[in-house]
């Protein structure tokens, strides 16, 4: 009988090994077309991700423009403009950015909104020079916080700009809107968040909202929270407070606080169905069409059946009830306002 030996098991191992070996391997990428690729893929996902900070901007704004008398004082002047310098960017992706946009120390626009005055006198790439002669700097923060208190004091701003060679005065007027800035997070889970200041929606709820009425109710949703002061005044801005509310990740994952009862008494099933019935209301004072609404509940049942049967967690409602709440109010809101929708 013949038996492997330790040293031949390890021949016929190898060889076994060399046979896996690619039949085909490709001649070795060079650096410069690894860089070139890595260049147009960080620009691309720039690009995407601008895109979405565009629409979330776009879709908020209608919402928090038209419902100044739900938010108090929470209110605050908007240029509608974003504005960037290179330092906004990590170290690995700003050549990437600055050979898109030719970004530099200086404060540009990188994107006009559809609703401001300066939709059609301010474009991508112009340099701010001063806000009502005074000069920007180039330290963003305090660029943010010259401009901001300048708006205080008056909602309407001279700009001197450089665009290429040429300077240019342009005037922009700040529209008043409700202070609940809504952020975007790049999170991939379908969710959204109130800390009772701000509003977070993560990229997974954007996507999963393709229409813009849908993206305006959970928007509207969040700012229910903030309006109706859902969120105690001690967890405010606090860890606490930036709860997960949407809550859709049906097979887990759920916040560490909803087990501890604080996120129970926060997120209550009755603080949800109305939030729900006064974000249809925002919603609805902003324009948006709101006799389809219901079917959101529907549609995340479908991607998330487990919230059919059960609330997220304890504080939640199933989506069972949040159809049929919301489809009540519609009833309501269309009898009386028929003409609004
Ligand atoms: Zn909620």
């Amino acid at each position: 009988m013949y038996l492997l030996t330790p040293t031949l098991l390890l021949l016929v191992l190898s060889m076994m090994i060399g046979c896996s070996t690619p039949a085909t391997t490709p001649k070795p990428l060079s650096s410069q077309e690894i860089a070139l690729e890595k260049t147009i893929q960080l620009q691309k996902a720039f690009q995407y991700q601008l895109g979405q900070r565009v629409r979330l901007a776009e879709v908020a704004y209608p919402l928090l423009k038209e419902n100044l008398s739900a938010c108090g004082k929470q209110t605050r002047y908007t240029l509608g403009l974003f504005l960037h310098n290179i330092e906004d960017y990590p170290a690995t992706h700003k050549e990437a950015i600055r050979a898109l946009l030719n970004t530099n120390q200086k404060i540009q626009v990188l994107h006009t909104l559809n609703y401001s005055s300066a939709l059609v006198t301010l474009k991508q790439g112009d340099i701010l020079i001063s806000a009502n002669n005074v000069p920007i700097p180039e330290d963003k923060p305090k660029a943010l916080k010259l401009i901001n208190s300048q708006l205080q004091q008056d909602p309407t701003i001279i700009f001197e700009i450089m665009r290429g060679n040429s300077e240019i005065r342009t005037t922009i007027t700040a529209s008043k809107i409700c202070n609940y800035p809504v952020h975007l997070s790049h999170s991939n889970t379908i969710n959204g968040y109130a800390n009772g200041s701000q509003i977070t929606i993560t990229q997974g709820l954007m996507r999963f909202a393709k229409e813009d009425s849908e993206l305006a109710f959970i928007i509207a949703h969040e700012m229910a929270h903030n309006t109706e002061q859902h969120i105690p005044q001690r967890l405010k801005n606090s860890a606490l407070g930036a709860l997960l509310d949407m809550v859709l990740l049906s097979s887990g994952i759920p916040s560490p606080l909803i087990s501890t009862g604080i996120a129970a008494n926060l997120y209550s099933q009755s603080y949800e169905i109305e939030a729900d019935i006064i974000g249809l209301r925002l919603m609805h004072r902003a324009g948006y069409p709101i006799k389809q609404i219901d079917k959101f509940w529907r549609k995340m049942a479908a991607v998330h059946p487990a919230t059919i049967l059960k609330g997220q967690e304890i504080s939640h409602p199933t989506t069972v009830e949040r159809s049929l709440f919301i489809k009540k109010e519609i009833d309501i809101l269309t009898a009386t306002l028929p003409k609004q929708d």
